[in-house]
């Protein structure tokens, strides 16, 4: 007999959401704090059920130059004007196998995490050449796809590094000045710029002159960070 006043039980359960993670490692020593911090995401992460992908550039001795190599495809033989290359590329499926690879990794990614050093109060060469080759016009930007029209709006982005100078260094008034406007060109101008929503950045102060305790502290803490990351709302750098 149906009863036109049943109503279903609620059954209690368990939903275990998995985020897509993308991180791009960045030092060329494996036994880094670097290292170390890339370790912890990779483990910390897939314990947690989520998928991660990884681009350890160094080992897989990315290169950095950006040139004609980044096709296949040949807009203008005549006249190499990247961007224009980028767009007729995404056109034709004219990348080079090696950055359609990469590529693919950021546009199947929910999350990407940065690893690297500050170098020169930037990302390494070897990261800004991989974003350079890899951030195409048509692909990744244009049209009118950019900030909060960009082709990356559902997706977010972390910069995780570490520094030689310490963190009163890093603040407004300090030796270095204040970290976020140094960050400000990787937040903004790439992040932002292609759409990701950003996260609160992941910084170890100078690692190479805490105890090994303090390492494994810092370790402890970006881990604790990882496991929750999926709950954390972007800061918003936005334009000032
Ligand atoms: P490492 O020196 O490799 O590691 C620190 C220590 O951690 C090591 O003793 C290592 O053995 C130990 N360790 C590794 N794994 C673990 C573990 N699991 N548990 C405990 N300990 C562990 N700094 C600035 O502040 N601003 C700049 O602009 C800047 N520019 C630079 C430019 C260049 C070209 C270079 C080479 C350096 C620059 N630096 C700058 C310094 C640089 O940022 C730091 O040297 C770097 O961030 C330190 O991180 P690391 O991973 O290299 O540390």
């Amino acid at each position: 007999m149906i009863n036109k006043y049943f109503r279903p039980q609620f059954i209690e359960c368990t939903i275990i959401i998995s985020m897509k993670t993308l991180i791009i490692y960045t030092h060329p020593e494996p036994q880094s704090m670097n290292g170390a911090m890339f370790t912890t995401a990779v483990d910390t992460l897939t314990q947690a059920g989520h998928e991660v992908q990884v681009s350890d550039l160094y080992a897989m001795q990315f290169n950095p130059v950006s040139d004609r190599a980044n096709f296949t495809s040949i807009h203008d033989p005549a006249f190499y004007k990247q961007q224009l290359e980028e767009i007729y590329a995404t056109r034709v499926n004219g990348f080079a196998p090696s950055i359609e690879e990469e590529q693919r990794k950021v546009e199947w990614c929910d999350l990407m995490i940065w690893q690297f050093p500050l170098w020169w109060f930037s990302a390494p060469a070897i990261l800004k050449g991989w974003v350079d080759r890899v951030f195409a016009m048509g692909r990744f930007y244009g049209q009118g796809h950019i900030y909060e029209t960009g082709f990356f709006h559902d997706k977010k982005a972390l910069l995780s590094l570490t520094t030689g100078g310490g963190e009163a260094d890093y603040v407004q008034g300090g030796l270095n000045g204040d970290l976020a406007g140094i960050l400000r060109p990787l937040h903004r101008g790439i992040l932002e710029f292609t759409g990701f929503s950003v996260l609160r950045p992941h910084v170890v102060y100078g690692p190479a002159r805490q105890s090994a305790e303090e390492r494994a502290h810092e370790l402890e803490a970006w881990k604790t960070r990882l496991i929750h990351i999926i709950d954390e709302s972007p800061i918003g750098i936005g334009a000032y």
